[in-house]
């Protein structure tokens, strides 16, 4: 009988021993115990028992009251060990860091003067020869006549003009068919205005290069067209609207550019909410273990409802968990002539390390200056409604923002892998009041 107890009293402390160890603490990013990257830092992510105190590679990690913690740790070149402890619970993560290859450089290849045609519509123009979103001053359309001259890496040096160059990928365009050899030439231009939109039109009998610049109160509208000479530029000069978008459009040599102002009211206003990622993409994790795609989603269905009710014209990217491009995000807006582009996520970090002050809180992103009022307007009113601290309007380069015909806003609600934001967003109210707060936003753009 004794024999029995004891080996019952055991097999009970085993069992203990076990449920302590699983129960410690949770790690949710990263995901594999073995990875590879090309960071110089790790972040470490998860839920530890409130009443533990935990360590990374033997550092005290700041626990919320919640037990969500976040440390980034740095990484060496080669094999970077990382050890977990929490109570009587260990865990170890082993972090491969890829060795950074130094860059070869490259040299501009110069060749003589060849115009081509360009292969796909919406090939970004760049001024550099690489791919940094800001860089891109115009979306030539398929079939305009260009003139390159030299290449450098994936890129043809275009010549625009007298010390106006620009750059294009190889890939966008179409050696194999040979222009014809006649120079473009000038047939009228025109200009209308209506209530809401100014719209210029300019013709030439074949498509010519074109870049826009959007000054502090006129947009320009320039075309090139320098087979015929080297200072051969037309320029359209629009006045803006303090509130505006503009769209162009090219057909058998005729642009057209339409500057339009955003409508007063929300009966008028089609606003299109993009519930970042979605279905396969999650977005980022939590700190808890939450996926951003579904906090997303819930904001964006709360905000639906709240300008449903103001009478807006709303257009959803997605209403449940299903997987959608940037392209059809994107496609979707100009489909509806969305005047108001809302991409609604969850934040996180990239190849920095974790700083909790930093990383915290709403930040709004950008990308064309039509669009930076409305970005300054939803910090103060997100941040308001919310309770989330303010992190910030930048610019970024991200897809969904980058179209200028529409006002387009990337929303950063709160950052999942911050403790102290877990605490926001887990709160059963917070996708409506982001909602709200992101609705009062609109409210002060549009009419006011
Ligand atoms: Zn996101």
């Amino acid at each position: 009988m004794n024999k029995y107890l004891i080996r019952g009293v055991l097999i009970c402390l085993l069992l203990l021993t076990v449920l302590c160890k699983s129960y410690a603490f949770e790690i949710f990013y990263p995901h594999e115990k073995k990875s590879t990257t090309d960071y110089s830092y790790g972040l470490f992510i998860g839920k530890a028992r409130n009443s533990e105190s935990i360590t990374i590679n033997n550092t005290k990690i700041f626990t919320a009251s919640n037990g969500a913690f976040a440390h980034s740790v740095n990484l060496n070149d080669g094999e970077n060990r990382i050890i977990i402890r929490s109570g009587y619970s260990t865990k170890v993560y082993t972090i491969y860091k890829k060795k950074k290859l130094p860059k070869a450089q490259s040299q501009i290849e110069e060749f003589d003067k060849k115009t081509v045609l360009v292969k796909n519509d919406n090939s970004p123009l760049r001024n550099a020869p690489e791919d940094i979103g800001f860089n891109i001053i115009s979306y030539l359309f398929k079939d305009t006549r260009i003139i390159i001259n030299g290449s450098k890496d994936a890129y043809y040096r275009v010549f625009l003009g007298k010390d106006k160059i620009a750059w294009i990928l190889k890939s966008d365009i179409n050696l194999t068919s040979e222009p014809d050899e006649l120079p473009a030439s000038f047939i009228n231009t025109e200009s209308k205005k209506y209530k809401n939109a100014a719209i210029q039109t300019i013709s030439f009998t074949k498509n010519l290069p074109y870049t826009i610049e959007d000054g502090e109160k006129e947009i320009l509208f320039k075309v090139y067209n320098p087979e015929l000479s080297d200072s051969s530029i037309y320029t359209l000069n629009i006045q803006k609207p303090k509130k505006y978008y503009y769209n162009v459009s090219l057909q058998d040599g005729l642009y057209t550019f339409k500057v339009s102002e955003v409508p007063k009211t929300f009966e008028d206003t089609t606003i299109v909410i993009d519930a970042g990622h979605g279905g396969e993409q999650r977005g980022a994790v939590g700190c808890l273990g939450d996926e951003e795609k579904n906090i997303n989603l819930k904001i964006a269905l709360e905000l639906q409802k709240i300008l449903k009710q103001k009478g807006a014209n709303i257009v959803m990217t997605r209403e449940c968990d299903g997987t959608i491009t940037l392209k059809e995000r994107i496609k979707v807006a100009k489909e509806n002539n969305a005047d108001i582009y809302l991409s609604i996520h969850m934040n996180s970090i990239g190849n920095v390390p974790f700083k909790s002050l930093k990383h915290k809180g709403t930040g709004i992103y950008y990308f064309n200056r039509n669009s930076k009022e409305l970005s300054e307007i939803l910090e103060k009113t997100i941040t308001k409604v919310a309770g989330t601290k303010k992190n910030g309007v930048k610019t970024a380069s991200f897809a969904v923002i980058r179209p200028a015909s529409y006002v387009g806003v990337l929303i950063e609600t709160a950052y999942m892998i911050n403790p102290a934001d877990t605490l926001i967003y887990r709160q059963a109210d917070f996708a409506r009041n982001a909602a709200e707060g992101i609705a009062a936003g609109l409210e002060e753009f549009i009419c006011k």
